[in-house]
């Protein structure tokens, strides 16, 4: 039994290295067939659109009978395995009265069977079966041993059953899904233009062949035209993007200037090493440094420095552009971690998508790309992307996948959806001068939640009527350093001034927790419970002072500024802001600046301030509700946690009791409130949130539009009478069917997001 179970183990580990789909549940029932030495292995998943269980793989059936074979629940032994939730396990199968031989399978009527039900979060996944010759039931050992093996393997597959494996469609026969990571949302459609992959090709010059001087000139030469390239990059991020993102080119250009890295090179070059060789060396040293980091903003600049490394090496060999003229007027660019210095390159609006075969969700690439409306999709490690150089590829940035050798049929599919969404988002637009109020007359004012700079115009072109949420880590996050005050006046300044004669709510730094910041490493046991947001703020001070310093400055003339504050748990932090705040407009009057003191509030994140809203609102001028984290921190769901994901949800009842006591409290305490989370964006949350009373949502800009459709199209007095009945709910996906239903009268259908199927 150890043996299998180390076998096992190592089975685990492959799966979490794959990305495909398809691989993953061959390689299973592989191992299954292995490790429990039997001649057949089946995985049944169970499928929603099949109505049943459907064969995903198999070892020792013919593969052409997977997606083919198909069980209702209770039908034959699998589907009993299926209604009934047991193993069973027995010596003569062909016996059994629910026994059925599929012929197309090529089965042979093997006696042994044992088949486990596969159960995830109480779930049921599929079914999980081996079969063998001989005329003995499987040991305890063997059956105690499958369903090891199928506890293991639930979760994982369970992702794939719900979003991922595809059964061979006829219409969409020979594509391939390769499996990634969300890296920013959209879907898109293009010619795969590969970005620096091509190893760059060297003379066979070897170390010392040459003049000491000509290498050492050769290497700065190169050097020269990459920071000519970083510039024009950066310039041109200038006039597209702004200066947040541009100043990711800094990071760049502070590294062509570091001693650890281009200084380390030079030395090696002057000791006799060809160029190439010396920057191969260095890049890869640095990188695997920063990529043996625990912080996952470390690792990134594990990335930084081997982008940096390639093109280094690309100018070495002679450099020269991809000739964009050539290429077709719409893009998918694929390489192994593009930068942003490579996007820029294209003009933004032919390029559909981004992949990589490296990468993050928290990756600069992922940043930058959601700030400019890129699908974008990271880590596709079973990616190659030269193999497809020139032909089409769907980019499914909402589900994390992208699609290769996709039949025209499936193609077709994918742009009728883009059309849909782009007729809907048009249809939409004559709202944007419209107010956002309920057929019965309950006006709401619709804010936008922003971070960078550069989706800050989709807010004002969507009709935000100001900022709910300004997340000021983010740019903070997008930089290697703290930034000055001089340059935090700078970024604030510009989304202050974009919204002139609009509240814009600036909430101070929030990070720790799952909010990293790249140069300051936080190690904590318990981060979601440990160093975060205002609690960090307050322990350095200066950095506080620092942000509430520009922000004041910032606002001189606008005074549209709002301060909110992040997690707070606790009256004493409200009010030694207060004081803080305070002092900070007493120093800057005494400058000679005429500052305003702006409104103060807090955001409702922490339940414990729910209690307190009475007693804070002689401290505070406004609430937030994040519902994001109040719903972790009531529920004790980590929000981040793919494991408990299911049970994280805002319209859990003890949710809707809270946001009633809070809107219930704040009313009577005469503090404006408003609502931040994603809670905001979710159509079938608003319907609660209007019901409720919450007259100011913030949320993703994109998201307004459609949003402020559902408001106008509902009755308020109507849905208080569906609040009620879902109060008397007991659990969240009940109350989602009740308001989903109110939804389809409502005329909600905005197209699925996938068009795979
Ligand atoms: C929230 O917690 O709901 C919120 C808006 O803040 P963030 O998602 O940035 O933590
Ligand atoms: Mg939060």
């Amino acid at each position: 039994m150890t043996v299998q179970l180390t076998q096992l183990s190592s089975l685990i580990q492959e799966i979490s290295q794959m990305g495909d789909a398809a691989n993953v549940v061959h390689l299973i029932v592989q191992r299954v067939q292995e490790i429990m030495e039997v001649p057949v292995a089946n995985l049944y998943l169970l499928s929603e659109a099949q109505d049943g269980l459907v064969l995903a793989a198999t070892q020792g059936l013919r593969q052409e009978s997977v997606g083919k074979i198909k069980l209702a629940i209770g039908e034959g032994l699998v589907g009993r395995i299926a209604s009934t939730l047991h193993v069973l396990n027995l010596a003569d199968a062909t016996g059994h009265k629910k026994y059925t031989l599929f012929p197309e399978s090529g089965e042979q009527p093997y006696k042994r069977f044992m088949g486990v039900p596969l159960i995830h979060l109480r779930e049921l996944v599929g079914v999980l079966v081996v079969q063998g010759g001989g005329d003995e039931k499987f040991s305890a050992e063997e059956e105690a041993l499958l369903v090891t093996i199928a506890a293991h393997l639930a979760a994982t597959l369970s992702v794939i059953q719900q979003s991922d494996l595809s059964f061979p469609n006829p219409a969409h026969e020979n594509y391939q899904r390769h499996t990634g990571i969300k890296g920013s949302s959209g879907v898109g459609v293009g010619e795969l233009v590969v970005i620096g992959l091509t190893e760059p090709v060297f003379n066979d010059e070897e170390d010392g062949d040459i003049d000491p001087r000509e290498r050492r000139a050769k290497f700065e030469k190169a050097i020269d035209a990459l920071q000519r390239e970083l510039e024009t990059s950066g310039e041109q991020f200038d006039e597209h993007v702004s200066t947040d993102i541009a100043s990711l080119f800094s990071v760049y250009r502070m590294m062509l200037d570091s001693p650890e890295f281009i200084g380390a090179i030079r030395v090696l070059i002057d000791g006799g090493l060809a160029p190439h060789k010396a920057v191969k060396q260095i890049s890869e040293q640095l990188s695997a440094r920063f990529r043996k980091a625990a912080d996952p903003y470390m690792q990134a600049r594990g990335e930084d420095v081997e982008h940096l490394g390639d093109r280094i090496l690309h100018f070495l060999c002679g450099g020269g552009k991809i000739d964009i003229d050539r290429l077709g007027s719409e893009l998918v660019l694929a390489g192994k971690m593009i930068s942003i210095a490579d996007v820029s390159q294209f003009p933004n609006e032919r390029i559909k998508g981004l992949l990589c075969t490296s990468g993050s969700a928290l990756s600069h690439t992922a940043i930058v790309a959601s700030a400019l409306g890129i699908p974008a999709v990271m880590g596709l490690t079973t990616l190659e992307p030269a193999k497809y150089t020139g032909e089409q590829v769907i980019v499914d940035g909402n589900r994390g996948v992208c699609i290769t050798q996709p039949a025209d049929a499936m193609i077709k599919a994918y742009n009728d959806l883009l059309d849909q969404l782009e007729l809907l988002d048009r249809s939409l637009e004559v709202l944007k001068e419209k107010p956002a109020v309920t057929q019965d007359g309950f006006q709401i004012k619709l804010l936008a939640n922003t971070g960078l700079l550069a989706d800050v115009t989709p807010g004002l072109r969507n009709g935000a009527e100001g900022i709910g949420l300004y997340r000021s880590e983010i740019p903070f996050m997008v930089r290697d350093n703290f930034p000055t005050e001089e340059e935090q006046v700078l970024v604030y300044r510009e989304v202050l001034a974009a919204y002139r004669g609009k509240p814009v709510c600036m909430r101070l730094l929030d990070i720790g927790g799952d909010k990293p910041l790249p140069y300051f490493s936080i190690r904590e046991e318990n981060p979601g419970l440990g160093w975060r947001g205002i609690r960090f703020d307050l322990d350095n001070t200066s950095i506080l002072v620092i942000q509430m310093r520009a922000m004041l400055r910032a606002a001189i003339g606008l005074e549209n500024l709002r301060i909110l504050v992040p997690m707070v748990s606790g009256y004493e932090e409200i009010q030694t802001v207060r004081r803080l705040l305070e002092q900070v407009v007493e120093q800057l009057r005494a400058e000679g600046l005429e500052v305003k003191v702006p409104l103060l509030g807090i955001m409702l994140e922490v339940p414990s301030m729910v209690f307190l809203i009475p007693r804070m609102a002689d401290l505070v001028d406004y609430v937030s509700v994040g519902t994001n984290d109040l719903t972790q921190y009531l529920l004790a769901v980590d929000r981040n946690n793919p494991k408990v994901s299911t049970m994280f949800d805002n319209l859990h009842p003890a949710m809707l009791l809270v946001l009633r006591q809070i809107i219930e409290q704040c009313v009577k305490a005469k503090l404006p409130v408003s609502i931040c989370g994603e809670m905001a964006s979710d159509p079938v949350a608003v319907l609660i949130l209007i019901a409720l009373g919450y007259n100011r949502l913030s949320l993703n800009a994109h998201n307004i539009p459609r949003i402020k459709w559902l408001i106008r199209a509902v009755d308020r007095s109507q849905l208080q009478v569906l609040l009620e009945q879902a109060m008397q709910l007991h659990h969240a996906h009940e109350v989602r069917i009740l308001l989903e239903e109110e939804l389809e009268e409502l005329g909600w259908h905005m197209p699925e997001n996938s068009a795979e199927q």
